[in-house]
């Protein structure tokens, strides 16, 4: 009897630690698709009010429009903004949806790319954005794609793409230098670091371009990425980032 309790109890940690494809990212219950029915409604498009141009989230309280736009804005955007138009976010970047991005990231769990694509769409059909001319994904460097062995925005980019039927490109945009973990770097850095890290390679003019990546921290990436976009006459940026950091 013993031995079957401890056969049992053994068989039952392999279950829990196998993550298999039936069971729900977040909260391990049995699922059909990456999230459980319960988790989809509870953690995706919560009720925030975003910046929307950097997709901050926004207190009530220090909700700022312009006189033209009827849409709230942060005081940074106002006072000094992107080069980027628009941007839509999923949620912030906290758990446990930051679980998905990591899964994404460090795991090649591609399901989970395929599942921001999917609400990003949704996002986008909910938002007054025009459709985009081209999709891209934020490039990662040279070398940092050949250590992990793919690129977690294109990951998201190509179904986004499908879904709302206009052209990818994963190499429009390419990092012309190595830049070092922006993690790692105060803000200032972080700016000057990637200011001139992005190359055009395509006919951008007069095009909307829709920039895809992973978790937005604090834009400046995002903000290198539409400068040189617009430095090649794109007309328009919207960025499609799935999970947003609630501040710098
Ligand atoms: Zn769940
Ligand atoms: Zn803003």
């Amino acid at each position: 009897m013993a031995a079957r309790a401890r056969r049992f109890a053994a068989a039952a940690k392999r279950l829990a630690c196998a993550a298999l494809p039936g069971q729900c990212a977040l909260c391990g219950n049995l699922s059909q698709g990456l999230l459980c029915d319960g988790c989809d409604a509870q953690y995706w498009n919560e009720p925030r009010l975003r910046c929307a141009t950097c997709a901050l989230p926004l207190a009530s309280s220090y909700v700022r429009r312009e006189r033209d736009d009827a849409r709230p804005h942060c005081a940074a955007c106002l006072e000094s903004p992107p080069a980027f138009n628009d941007t839509l976010a999923l949620a912030d970047y906290r758990a446990p949806l930051d679980t998905l991005a990591v899964e994404l990231k460090f795991r090649a769990r591609l399901a989970a790319g395929a599942e921001f694509a999917r609400h990003l769409h949704a996002a986008f059909e909910d938002s007054d954005v025009p459709l985009p001319d081209v999709i891209v994904p934020v490039p990662l460097s040279g070398k940092r794609l050949v250590a992990r062995g793919y690129n977690q925005a294109w990951a998201i980019a190509r179904p986004l793409a499908r879904r709302l039927g206009v052209r990818s490109d994963a190499s429009l945009v390419a990092r012309v230098r190595h830049t070092s973990a922006q993690s790692r770097l105060d803000l200032d850095t972080r700016r000057r670091n990637v200011a001139s890290a992005f190359s055009i390679s395509g006919d951008v003019r007069g095009k909307h371009v829709g920039v895809v990546d992973d978790v937005m921290t604090s834009g400046a990436t995002l903000d290198a990425v539409a400068r040189a976009l617009k430095l090649s006459g794109a007309r328009r940026v919207t960025n499609f980032v799935a999970l947003r950091t609630p501040q710098d």
